[in-house]
């Protein structure tokens, strides 16, 4: 229910039962007034009686015949009032108790005695009158009921126009500054209410109407500013590719004039006859060595550039991880390095093709292999863990394959640590390193859904790669 319609509710509830009690207390008050007023008139008469029957009667017998009469006269005239005389012992039986007069009700009666005393002691009889109080009961009640039905039409009248009344002036302003508040909580502010009312709901529909006007300046700023905010993001990315565009040009010019120009030096004195015999053997090796530097750099190039999305089929980790190993198994052991693995077979598989998975892992194998120059272990592990990703992958948690890929090598310098994923970032002697390597694993497990971490310390690295696990199907 509606608070309009509670309150009338609780209202006409409180005046009905309030009237009622009034009513209730009123019919036995005045049912109280008909009894005594009807006692007084009983001892007018019977004062009158007495008085004329102890003057004119000499006897007790005459004055039962006295009194007979009186009756028989009302009786005939059917008035409520019943006279009677009680002679002798019965009449001393009565006023065992005493010799007073008496009221008392008897039914629906009220009887009234006066004892008749002669020569002033002796009881002679008494005169007994007794008159119905129904009707007079009756007619209060009638009079206090009309009264209370008129009262409670009149409250309930009362009460259904307070209804009307307050559903207009209050419970339907109220439901429109309601409808207000709600549009205005999904950020429609139109429509203001602009009531010209000067009462309390006028005040809140005013005030209602000047925080839609707050809010919806606010809006627009907040809206503004996102705006302007997106824009200089976009120009900054902008920058950041020209910058990086940029880059990559000056790498890949750097990365290939040095081979070329070895090439076009050797290939130039091979064919002016300058080398001849040995000489010209050599320069040729040469070539195809700097031919080789450059085929790699453009293959690795293409790795960058050519990312390949999460559509290739799902590869086993201790298979690709124990077949990489393999195949790189010379390479460490030349620089007499030993190469272990752990937990491969509780990894289970993970959402990439083979070739691009071992692709990661060998290009952080080799340098480990070449940041150990003096030797020590290599371990690959590989677990299955469930966790939360990066705030940046806006992702639930969830379970993924971990590879770490440690060694036991000088460790990675602070300052080398915040570029060691930028294309062409090289610490490596010239010919060495393409600084391609972990930009080309960033950007595939990035592809992938997937993260990496490292940990770098003087003893040794550990870079971990996170990659959605595939459940076997
Ligand atoms: P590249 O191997 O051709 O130099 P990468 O992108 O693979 O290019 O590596 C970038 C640089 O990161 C390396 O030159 C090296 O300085 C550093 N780095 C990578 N892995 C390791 C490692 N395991 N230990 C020490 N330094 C490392």
């Amino acid at each position: 229910m509606k608070l309009i319609g509670r309150y009338t509710a609780v209202l006409i509830g409180l005046f009905l039962v309030i009237l009622f009690a009034v009513g209730w207390e009123r019919v036995a008050r005045e049912e109280q007034e008909v009894i005594d007023e009807t006692s007084r008139d009983h001892q007018v008469l019977g004062e009158y009686i007495r008085a004329t029957a102890v003057d004119t009667a000499g006897s007790p017998g005459s004055i039962g015949a006295r009194i007979e009469h009186t009756m028989a006269i009302s009786n005939r005239l059917q008035h409520p009032t019943r006279l009677e005389w009680i002679s002798g012992d019965s009449a001393s039986s009565d006023f065992a108790g005493g010799i007073s007069d008496t009221h008392h009700i008897e039914g629906d009666a009220l009887v009234s005695l006066f004892p008749l005393r002669m020569d002033g002691q002796r009881i002679a009889g008494a005169i007994r009158i007794r008159e119905s109080l129904a009707e007079g009961r009756a007619r209060v009640r009638r009079a206090t009921w009309i009264m209370v039905e008129s009262m409670a039409t009149f409250v309930l009248v009362a009460s259904l126009i307070a209804l009307a009344v307050g559903r207009s002036l209050v419970a339907n302003p109220i439901h429109a500054v309601v409808q207000k508040a709600r549009r205005a909580a999904k950020g429609d502010f139109a429509q203001p209410l602009a009531w010209q009312r000067t009462d309390e709901i006028g005040s809140l529909a005013t005030e209602i109407d000047a925080m839609c006007t707050a809010l919806s300046a606010a809006h627009m700023t907040v809206l503004e500013e996102t705006r302007r905010r997106l824009s200089a993001d976009n120009e900054l990315r902008h920058a950041e590719r020209l910058a990086t565009a940029g880059k990559l040009a000056a790498g890949v010019a750097h990365e290939l004039g040095t081979p070329l120009s070895v090439i076009s030096g050797r290939a130039q004195m091979i064919a002016s006859g300058e080398v001849t015999g040995e000489k010209a053997k050599t320069s040729a090796a040469s070539i195809e060595h700097e031919a080789g530097r450059i085929g790699r750099i453009v293959r690795q190039l293409l790795d960058f550039v050519r990312r390949k999305g999460p559509d290739g089929s799902p590869s086993n980790v201790a298979e690709v991880v124990s077949r990489t190993l393999t195949f790189l198994e010379p390479i460490a052991a030349q620089k007499q390095i030993g190469m272990t693995t752990t937990n491969l077979e509780e990894a289970a598989r993970v959402a990439l093709d083979a070739e691009t998975f071992q692709q990661i892992v060998t290009n952080l194998v080799r340098n480990a292999v070449d940041a150990m120059s003096a030797g020590g272990v290599l371990t690959i592990a590989a677990r299955n863990v469930k966790l939360s990703p990066p705030k940046d992958l806006d992702a639930p948690p969830s379970v993924y394959v971990r590879v770490d890929v440690a060694d036991n090598g000088p460790g990675i310098p602070e300052n080398v640590r915040e570029h060691i994923f930028e294309p062409f970032f090289t610490t490596k002697a010239p010919g060495e390193g393409t600084g391609l390597g972990l930009s080309v694993v960033y950007g595939i497990v990035e592809d992938h859904g997937g993260w990496i971490g490292v940990e770098s310390s003087p003893r040794g690295t550990t870079f971990s790669v996170f990659l959605p696990q595939v459940m076997p199907s």
